[in-house]
């Protein structure tokens, strides 16, 4: 391999290879898990190529084939698993120069990967009067190829589920790592084959996504007597068809009076704390639902208005907010499954006590309300992180683990083998990303195996010399 001969190949690219940038521009969220930060800490790559348009992401990728470099696509870093970083060192391709609204018609936008949720977000209104179904609560920071290739749900999941419910992505346009590459528009069941892959198996250069009304959006914080009423609100306000919402969260007591700075004050000690977003027209209907829980409203805004908008107090952005206060804190994040979610709930709150503080986000998962968990976690050693995940998951609570960097040992749970065969065509040297997909190294892997770098929150697992080999 020989990033050197890559650079001279292309001197009209803009490049970075200044060690610190290219440091800087190595890294994401990763240091939000104790695990991750003690694995990936020393990852960097040699160089940062920027193109600014398709045609350059091509040269760059047929050099590095030509080459035999490794190449890791990154939009804003703001991934939390270290999916954006170069675990074999190489180039890191930054794509955040491909920016451009390429059309708009009513309901659906087409745009280059690089552009900016916020940005993206601002066109869309102005000219389509619409907004994406639903984004991550780092809109003001992400890019939507990032948010595609590392994320999965977010602000507006409560009404449209998850990125792979058919529907919610129309089409990719996806550049092969070959050494002529070639660009391929994926549509329909095949948009599979590239979505949630940590740009293992080929670059997206342009997305197609429907959109939905663009509403006026009020923030609304309410609190109530402890968590299962305040989840019970969440889950009764997300079933309510009628109401159009965008969020339902909820934080145990405790969570909002010591970490979300600017409600402090505002909420009674001991109460459990309901975040929700809901169209302007329709907040007159919340105050007799939130009296049926129990529940008080105690503060309702329009979210433009807000400095810092409610959504980023949601999501792994609780986790962010907590983080600010308390460094010792870190996550899981998991599944509630229906009918037994509030039994569940109760019961590890029982179990652990203040060492796992609830956040729940609800949302609907193929037509059903269903309840995901991102508790915040005391961290005391990674033994015991992983017996925390080991005591919830034989309660019945899947912990989709945000304590590793792989795509099977994170959310997928098991081997997409849609993405591997895409992968054999599309990426045949293993040269994208290389490191994410256990599948590329290790075709027959199940959870149950236990091999090498890839094991999670052992006491033995290697340093950050030996995962980088
Ligand atoms: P990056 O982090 O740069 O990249 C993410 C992955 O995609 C990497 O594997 C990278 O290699 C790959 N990639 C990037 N661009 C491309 C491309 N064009 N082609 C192929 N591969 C590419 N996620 C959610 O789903 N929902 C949330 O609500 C949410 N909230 C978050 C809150 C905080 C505070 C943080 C730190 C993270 C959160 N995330 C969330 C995770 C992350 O922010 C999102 O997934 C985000 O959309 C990633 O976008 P990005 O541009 O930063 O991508």
């Amino acid at each position: 391999m020989s990033v050197q001969a890559v650079l001279a190949e292309l001197p009209a690219i803009d490049w970075i290879t200044d060690p610190a940038l290219v440091r800087q521009r190595s890294r994401d969220f990763f240091w939000y898990s104790p695990v991750l930060k003690r694995q990936l800490n020393g990852v960097t790559a040699e160089a940062v190529a920027c193109p600014r348009d398709e045609a350059e992401v091509i040269a760059i990728m047929a050099a590095c084939v030509k080459h035999q470099v490794p190449l890791t696509p990154r939009g804003a870093g703001t991934g939390n698993y270290g999916q954006a970083m170069p675990l074999k060192g190489g180039i890191v391709l930054d794509l955040m120069g491909l920016n451009r609204v390429i059309w708009t018609k009513p309901g659906v936008v087409r745009a280059q990967a690089g552009i900016k949720l916020i940005e993206l977000d601002a066109i869309t209104r102005r000219e389509v009067r619409g907004e994406l179904r639903f984004h991550p609560s780092t809109k003001r920071t992400a890019s939507l190829g990032g948010f595609i290739a590392g994320g999965s749900s977010g602000i507006g999941s409560c009404t449209y589920g998850k990125l792979r419910e058919p529907g919610n992505i129309l089409g990719l346009r996806v550049v092969t790592m070959e050494a002529q590459p070639r660009v391929l528009e994926l549509r329909g069941a095949e948009i599979d084959k590239a979505n949630h892959a940590y740009g293992t198996n080929g670059v997206i250069t342009e997305l197609e996504m429907p959109l939905a009304p663009a509403w006026d959006w009020i923030d609304v914080l309410s609190e109530f007597p402890d968590t299962i009423s305040a989840a019970r609100f969440s889950e009764a306000l997300v079933a309510s068809d009628g109401i159009v919402k965008k969020m339902a969260g909820v934080v145990a007591p405790g969570v909002a009076q010591r970490y979300f700075k600017p409600f402090l004050g505002m909420l009674v000690p001991g109460t459990a704390t309901s975040l929700a977003m809901v169209a302007e027209p329709f907040l007159e209907l919340l105050p007799p639902l939130l009296a049926r829980f129990g529940g008080r409203q105690v503060h309702a805004a329009p979210t433009e208005a807000a400095e810092t908008p409610l959504y980023e107090f949601t999501w792994n952005h609780t986790t962010l907010q907590a983080l600010k206060v308390d460094r010792s804190l870190t996550y899981l994040q998991s599944l509630f499954p229906a009918p037994h979610h509030f039994d569940l709930i109760a019961k590890m709150d029982a179990l652990f006590g203040d060492e796992v503080m609830q956040h729940l986000e609800f949302v609907r998962l193929g037509g059903v309300v269903s309840c995901f968990g991102l508790q915040l976690v005391r961290f005391t050693t990674e033994e015991r992180l992983a017996e925390i995940i080991r005591i919830h998951e034989e309660a019945g609570v899947p912990v989709f683990n945000p304590h590793a960097f792989t795509l099977e040992e994170g959310g997928m749970k098991r081997i997409d083998s849609e993405q591997l065969d895409f992968k054999r065509i599309a990426d045949p040297n293993g040269l994208l990303n290389p490191g994410k997909m256990i599948a590329w190294d290790d075709p027959d892997w199940t959870p149950e195996r236990k091999r090498g770098f890839y094991l999670y929150g052992q006491a033995d697992a290697p340093a950050v010399e030996e995962v980088l080999e």
